[in-house]
Parts: C-alpha cells; sequence; structure tokens
C-alpha cells in the first residue's frame, strides 16, 4: 500500500482547527526562532495542517527537532553574552565591529545570533569580561 493510499484510508483531522481539515502527511523544513535566533529543521516528516500550520511530528522526529532548540539555546545565550560584555566594554557596536574584525555589522549579527562569531573572538570576549581594563591595551595596539 503506498503512503498516499494510507493516508486517504486514514486520514487525520486536525484538532486545532477542530472543523475536519484533513492533516496532509509529509517532510518539510521546519523554521522556528527562540530567542531572536532563527533555526530551521530540515526534512522533519509528520503531519501538517495546510489550514492553521500544526505539525505533529512522527516519532522520533521531535528528538531532532529538540536538538536543533538546544543548539539555538545555546547561540542565542552566547548571543547574550557578546551583548552584555559589549555593553560593559562601554563599545558600540560598530566600535566592537572596527577594534575586534568584521566591520561595523559583525557584532549586531553576533547579537542577534544571525551568525556566530569565530571562537577566539569569543575566547577573546570572555577574558576582557573578567579584566575590562586589558580593553586599553587593545586599543593602543
Ligand atoms: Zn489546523
Amino acid at each position: 500500500m503506498s503512503e498516499t493510499n494510507f493516508v486517504t484510508r486514514n486520514p487525520r483531522y486536525c484538532l486545532q482547527c477542530d472543523d475536519g481539515t484533513v492533516l496532509v502527511h509529509e517532510k518539510r523544513d521546519i523554521p522556528n526562532e527562540f530567542r531572536g535566533v532563527k533555526y530551521h529543521v530540515p526534512a522533519v516528516s509528520g503531519w501538517h495542517c495546510p489550514k492553521c500550520g500544526e505539525y505533529e511530528f512522527d516519532p522520533g522526529e521531535g528528538k531532532r527537532h529538540s536538538e536543533a532548540l538546544q543548539e539555538a539555546g545555546q547561540i542565542a545565550a552566547q548571543a547574550r553574552e557578546i551583548h552584555a560584555i559589549r555593553k560593559k566594554l562601554g563599545l558600540k557596536q560598530a566600535e566592537a565591529g572596527k577594534l575586534f574584525g568584521g566591520g561595523a555589522a559583525a557584532f549586531s549579527e553576533y547579537e542577534h545570533g544571525k551568525t556566530q562569531p569565530h571562537k577566539s573572538m569569543v575566547l577573546l570576549f570572555k577574558l576582557l569580561d573578567r579584566h575590562p581594563e586589558m580593553l586599553r591595551e587593545l586599543e593602543g595596539a
């Protein structure tokens, strides 16, 4: 029995819509956002409601989803940390981008989790968090 037949014979209805909308079984990339960090889980299979967008994952797919969420959470945490340290150092985003490299927009992207800074930048920022007075030495370098 093909999947199409299976789905036709065993329709599932959207519990959100609750109006007899039939769910579609398919694979799709699931876009998501966590604390401003956009991410997506590729090719998740499950039941999708074409009307309200409700998505019910197949067994096992939830794990991939939670892993992606966890990763987004780590990116979000790092983005907040960089933002907090930059503020503590009294640098504007453009100034930080000039001093640490990456250009004027780099820190805006880091702090929104759009791109991730190189590990060496993160480590340097953590050092500066503990020893902010060292910033003067960097600025003079
Ligand atoms: Zn629905």
